[in-house]
């Protein structure tokens, strides 16, 4: 999952970017409102991050320009605290959550997760399921058959991306643009190296596969091939 970090006090913004990092999100950061249209115009992210108080733009009028352009990206604003006007115009804005500083990075996570859950496609409690495989979005667990199965950073991101988009082909560009951040710089056939980890540890051994290779399309998550 991609996030978009919107904020211009640098101390706030690199630990928020630290802490998201260390959750397995990949994220791209900025300072002012007008970088964020720029971002959030080349990039499909999962959540911006918005801090309302910003140089050039501010984050309402940021807010409003990507809902006026049908943009849904789910956005969590920063609000001064005491703020209350802030808030109620936020969630008029199209805002679908809204922090008040100072805040918990645990409840930050913790909304984050609620919101990019509600994209997903199908979501039972905090769990993605497919067959018999599943993914606690909380824990980070995921287990086959009732096995557990241990994944580094990356191979969960794009699992859980994938189990969110499951039944759809996602092409490799978009997979690359969830999963990685400007930052990145790797090969082209990054996408497939991880895949091939992923099917040996979701796929080996069981006769019903889940990672199928849609030809000249890229990949999907689904029971039959
Ligand atoms: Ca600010």
């Amino acid at each position: 999952m991609r996030i978009l970090v919107v904020e211009d006090e640098q101390n706030l913004r690199s630990l928020t970017v630290k802490r998201l990092e260390e959750e397995g999100y990949s994220v791209d950061a900025c300072e002012d409102g007008r970088e964020a249209l720029e971002y959030a115009s080349m990039t499909e992210y999962d959540a911006i991050i918005l801090d309302i108080l910003l140089p050039k733009l501010d984050g309402l009028q940021v807010l409003r320009t990507l809902r006026a352009k049908k943009d849904r990206t789910p956005v969590l604003l920063l609000t001064a605290r005491g703020a209350v006007e802030d808030k109620v115009e936020g969630l008029n804005s199209g805002a679908d959550d809204y922090m008040a500083k100072p805040f918990s990075y645990e409840e930050l996570l913790a909304r984050l997760r609620v919101m990019i859950r509600r994209q997903a496609v199908d979501v039972t409690e905090n769990r993605l399921e497919l067959a018999d495989l599943s993914l606690d979005l909380n824990t980070r667990e995921v287990r086959r058959g009732g096995k557990i199965i241990q994944l580094t950073q990356k191979e969960y991101a794009l699992l859980e991306y994938l189990m969110c988009n499951k039944g759809l082909v996602l092409s490799r560009e978009k997979i690359e643009q969830h999963i990685w951040n400007y930052d990145y710089e790797g090969g082209s056939n990054v996408i497939d190296v991880y895949i091939r980890c992923l099917r040996k540890k979701i796929d080996d051994g069981y006769p019903n596969k889940l990672i199928h290779t849609v030809r000249g399309m890229g990949y999907v998550m689904r029971e039959q091939a």
